[in-house]
């Protein structure tokens, strides 16, 4: 009712006020942290349900982390009460692998599908290069999975990549590249790429389906846009067709995830896309002191190609922003831990108040140390976390057998975890039979007779495969958690750990147990009472990033790289390692576009904090197994002035001039985004005359000038040093006309026409 949406958006100021207010037709906030984009779209959420112009179920919500998601749905709830349970919210991965299970038959698999992270991935593929004679010593599994995903970001299909292959790695990915697609089939299984491809060929194949989601989710949200990637782009434009009620929130200055494929094109785009959109800016920031957005304004000023944005804060004045001078990487720990433990005796703060950012995950261990020694409790984020662990693989490679026993890469996993005698020898005559009767590993198993083992070890064989089968047949009705406990006892794993009574077989023992909590945890745990299965379950599990496991109840400080600390917000930071050579990193140094995103990088990070923020640097680490010597970070020399940084005693911070050439205009990535190119985008009356030409593929609208016309979406160009590629989009005109290319040798590239000069091939 009114009265409810008055109140709901009496929590936002007049500009958030009117992008919440907006509900229909196309909505884009580009603006700087902590400026309420997050909260916009929350209320903008809680005011269609409370003004009943959607169903709970037909609002969509995508969001960077599930953490984030649930977070959302959290604040949804308070502010409209448990009618928002319906909402779907998520990651891009999470939604659509729901409906990826719904629709699973309609691809020709099945809904228990296997979710493969990159461990599965090259296991998959070791055992391909072998069967397609690529030796993985010159060709590592690892640079195949990354070339493969790289084209399946850029949607390149394998006849595709391999009329690009030109070299002898790229032929060699090539041909195990539709073997691969195979035999994640054969598996009933798919990686993280497929989670967004799948969807994507679906609702190509089936408009009905497509119609079905339009009409499903009438209310698109997307958080973080900056940071999608293309096939995200993809689906968010296929599901915002009909009704084009699309709203997504983002800041062109926090976008680093560049080299996961992420475009910052995507903004742009929706400008073309939508060109009846509303932009709406936000400038106050409510999250920093006046000091902290000061400096932030500083460290983005360092580049070039960033959209001008205003951002000013109501906030206090605030403390100073201090430098920490260390002489050794342990020294800078002791800095950090010291201080963290004053402030909390001055001020109160509790330990969860407190963030300590780094650019590698590597120099956790020092401040770890550092914080153990001084009984401060913390939370690691990344790292080998708990679900890589090997007992915890171990034990989720049954669980995912039970579930869906097509799953080769489990099964090799743990056909002889624990050893129960099925040797190398064995396994391989279980793959001659299966490629020789073109059945999977797991036929194979079932039939220890017929692959002509031994008598022993066709016993162990089909000791194994009765395992798997007696669980299989209850996965689909049995409780998670009872299943899953039975199945753990009776594979061995936890009476091979207790055998072995070393500190460290105990440890891996403790763990499994806490995994079996996790299950039972899970299965009882459901808001609306249903029980729930040991396939969800192992969903959730695959998708969980480890932010998303940051519980916020836990008094402790949090670790974690500059790239987790997105979105989030601590009264404390630090910001650790801002040295050359470590942030920025020493190949980020020689390329202005890799420069500005590791800019970007420490804008994301300083602007995390709410009272507090302290940026540390050591002179001298300990890196290639040598204690080296470091320069403090460019990044610093460029916050002279202002009186922007105190030193640990108060006094002023003294930049050094010159030392470093400033950062060149470059042709990279960002050769479009110069403020001025920026004002006229957005100005959709604006800019040269332009043809407009439709090219086959739905999605690839483009723009190009005349003079230009060879170069369009879906033509095939030689480089001279990356060779063959595909033009995805091509943006721009005249002298400023850029392509995106895929390279199966590099992957996707942004190239002035100007300069690239591209051949037709
Ligand atoms: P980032 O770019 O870092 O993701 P953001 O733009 O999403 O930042 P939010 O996280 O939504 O910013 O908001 C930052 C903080 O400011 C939050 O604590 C939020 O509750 C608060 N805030 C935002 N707008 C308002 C407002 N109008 N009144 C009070 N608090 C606000
Ligand atoms: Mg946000």
């Amino acid at each position: 009712d009114d009265g409810a949406v008055e109140a709901l958006l009496g929590g936002l100021n007049p500009a958030q006020q009117e992008a919440a207010g907006t509900t229909e037709g196309p909505v884009m906030i580009i603006a700087g942290p902590g400026s309420g984009k997050t909260r916009t779209l929350t209320h903008r959420v809680a005011v269609l349900i409370a003004a009943k112009k959607a169903w709970p179920s037909q609002i969509l919500a995508l969001t960077f982390t599930n953490k984030a998601a649930r977070e959302m749905r959290a604040r949804v709830t308070d502010l409209v009460g448990d009618e928002a349970k319906g909402m779907w919210m998520g990651t891009f991965h999470s939604v659509f692998s729901r409906v990826l299970r719904r629709e699973a038959d309609k691809i020709g698999f099945s809904r228990n599908f296997t979710i493969y992270d990159s461990d599965d991935t090259e296991r998959l593929l070791k055992e391909l290069m072998t069967r397609y004679g690529v030796d993985p010593k010159r060709v590592t599994p690892r640079s195949v999975r990354s070339a493969i995903s790289g084209a399946k970001n850029a949607q390149v299909g394998p006849d595709e990549y391999a009329r690009l292959a030109g070299d002898p790695f790229t032929e060699a990915a090539a041909r195990l590249y539709a073997p691969y697609n195979a035999a994640l089939r054969q598996a009933n299984a798919m990686d993280f790429d497929d989670l967004l491809g799948w969807p994507i060929r679906l609702f190509e194949q089936h408009p009905d389906v497509l119609k079905e989601y339009q009409r499903r989710w009438r209310y698109l949200h997307i958080d973080e846009y900056q940071d999608t990637n293309r096939t995200q782009y993809v689906l968010a434009k296929l599901l915002a067709a009909e009704h084009r009620n699309i709203c997504v929130v983002g800041d062109d200055a926090q976008s680093i995830y560049a080299f996961r494929g992420a475009d910052i094109q995507n903004i742009l785009s929706f400008q073309k896309d939508y060109p009846e959109a509303k932009t709406i800016r936000l400038e106050q920031n409510y999250r920093s002191t006046q000091r902290i957005v000061r400096l932030a304004d500083a460290v983005i000023s360092g580049n070039t190609k960033q959209l001008d944005k205003t951002l000013w804060t109501d906030n206090s004045e605030g403390d100073p922003v201090i430098l920490m001078e260390a002489l050794s990487e342990r020294d800078e720990a002791q800095k950090v831990e010291r201080t963290i433990r004053d402030l909390r005796s001055r001020s109160g703060i509790g330990w969860s108040d407190v963030a300590v950012l780094y650019r590698t995950n590597a120099q956790s261990r020092s401040i770890e140390e550092a914080l153990r020694r001084g009984g401060i409790p913390y939370r690691l984020v990344g790292g080998v976390s708990f679900y890589q662990r090997k007992e915890i693989k171990d034990a989720l490679a049954y669980l995912r057998l039970a579930v869906n026993p097509s799953d080769e890469a489990s099964l090799l996993r743990v056909v002889n975890t624990p050893t129960r005698g099925i040797g190398g020898k064995t396994v391989d005559q279980l793959r001659a039979y299966a490629t020789e009767h073109r059945v999977g590993l797991w036929q194979a198993v079932q039939d220890p007779g017929g692959a002509g083992l031994s008598a022993r070890a066709a016993k162990a064989v089909e000791g194994f495969g009765f395992l798997v089968s007696r669980f299989a047949s209850k996965a689909q009705t049995a409780p998670a958690d009872e299943l899953a406990r039975e199945l753990i006892q009776e594979t061995g794993l936890l009476q091979s750990y207790r055998d072995q009574n070393t500190p460290e077989a105990l440890a891996r023992l403790e763990n499994i147990h806490e995994l079996l909590n996790a299950v039972a945890e899970f299965a009882g745990g459901d808001p609306s009472g249903e029980p729930r299965t040991l396939s969800e379950f192992l969903q959730e599990v695959s998708l969980v990033a480890d932010v998303d496991r940051l519980g916020d109840d836990d008094n402790r400080v949090t670790l974690m790289t500059l790239h987790a600390s997105k979105g989030l917000e601590f009264k404390v930071v630090f910001v650790t390692g801002l040295e050359e050579g470590l942030f920025p990193l020493a190949k980020a140094a020689q390329d202005p576009t890799e420069l500005e995103e590791e800019r970007r990088l420490l804008y994301v990070g300083v602007t995390r904090a709410e009272e507090a923020l302290y940026l540390s640097y050591a002179r001298s680490r300990y890196r290639y197994g040598d204690q080296q010597s470091s320069v403090r970070s460019r990044f610093l020399d460029e916050l002279d002035g202002d009186d922007l940084l105190r030193t640990e005693s108060g006094g002023r911070f003294e930049a050094r001039a010159g030392r470093f050439e400033p950062s060149a205009g470059g042709t990279g990535g960002y050769g479009d985004m110069s403020p001025d190119y920026w004002k006229r985008s957005l100005r959709p009356d604006s800019g040269p005359k332009r043809k407009t030409k439709r090219v086959a593929s739905g999605e690839r609208e483009v723009v190009y000038d005349e003079g230009e016309s060879a170069i369009v979406p879906g033509v095939r160009v030689h480089h001279r040093s990356f060779g063959n590629g595909k033009v995805l989009a091509v943006e721009g005109a005249g002298e400023r006309a850029a392509a995106t290319v895929f390279f199966n040798s590099v992957g996707q590239k942004k190239l002035k026409l100007a300069f690239a000069r591209l051949q037709v091939v």
